[in-house]
């Protein structure tokens, strides 16, 4: 079993108020954690601040980020996470590689030290380590890892997580193909197929799409036909636009659940889902 909770749901930027309250504001931010194993956490997003809260501060700290890229709403979180703060902390941070050939250790530093922030990422008293990586597979204890590359705006991956049996697949910003016909990439397939849960990008909807085709996202409609045509079990409606109401947000969540047997959320902040597998 994997238990997934959900700290941040948002794309593109924090929001607050009283008709986001139920969802909640934060952005990409979702734990995992397995018997026996590291805490694995996809994005660093503004939800991380919450998961940080909850990590306790006894004991070395150990975990694991799987970063799918560097905009702003995945990895503002992350000098606000408080085991940061203790020696007794490595945090391991997986992340794609660029094609400049920039290391993301750099790129971090660049992004958090003065005058963007007060203080330089490497004067944090943790060790944070960086993994640069691409299509690959590799295990972390006992999960097994997958990662591909999926269309976005800039290197971008999505994740699959599997332990014991049990299957996580996180597509948080997905770029729908522009044209009528859906389409889906060989990288994108590898990591949905037959997977217990889809976490997937459904900032959209189809009249808003319209207008915002290239800016590197889908539609509720796309991520129903994604996790359809790959057979999941659940879908997770994520990255939920700041503009979208907690009124909107449900009924739009019901429409995409109605005719399907899959069992479809509109993902939401503070609540944790606890992952089986059904597909064994
Ligand atoms: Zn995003
Ligand atoms: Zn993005």
């Amino acid at each position: 079993m994997i238990s997934v909770s959900f700290h941040g749901v948002r794309g593109s930027t924090p929001c607050h108020g009283p008709d986001t309250h139920h969802f909640g504001g934060n952005t990409s931010c979702v734990s995992l954690r397995a018997l026996g194993q590291l805490p694995v956490v996809f994005d660093l997003g503004t939800g991380l601040r919450y998961f940080g809260k909850q990590c306790g501060d006894t004991g070395a700290f150990r975990a694991v980020c799987l970063l799918t890229h560097l905009h702003y709403d995945h990895t503002l979180g992350l000098p606000f996470f408080q085991p940061l703060l203790r020696s007794d902390t490595t945090f391991e941070i997986y992340a794609p590689k660029q094609p400049d050939g920039r290391s993301i250790r750099e790129l971090f530093l660049e992004k958090i030290k003065p005058p963007m922030f007060p203080v330089p990422l490497d004067d944090f008293a943790a060790r944070v380590i960086f993994h640069e990586i691409g299509d690959d597979d590799f295990a972390i204890g006992d999960m097994q890892i997958r990662s591909r590359f999926v269309p976005h705006i800039g290197p971008t991956l999505g994740f699959r997580v599997t332990h014991a049996g049990a299957s996580v697949t996180y597509l948080s910003d997905h770029q729908q193909p522009a044209g009528p016909e859906f389409t889906l990439s060989q990288g994108a397939r590898e990591l949905c197929e037959r997977t217990d849960l889809l976490i997937h990008d459904a900032q959209y909807t189809d009249e808003e799409f319209v207008e915002k085709s290239t800016w590197g996202h889908s539609t509720y409609s796309y991520a129903k036909w994604v996790a359809e045509t790959c057979g999941v079990q659940q879908l997770a409606l994520f990255h939920h636009d700041p503009s979208r109401t907690d009124a909107a947000l449900t009924e739009l969540a019901n429409q995409v659940g109605g005719g399907t047997k899959i069992g479809v959320f509109a993902a939401r902040e503070g609540e944790t889902v606890d992952v089986v597998t059904c597909n064994a």
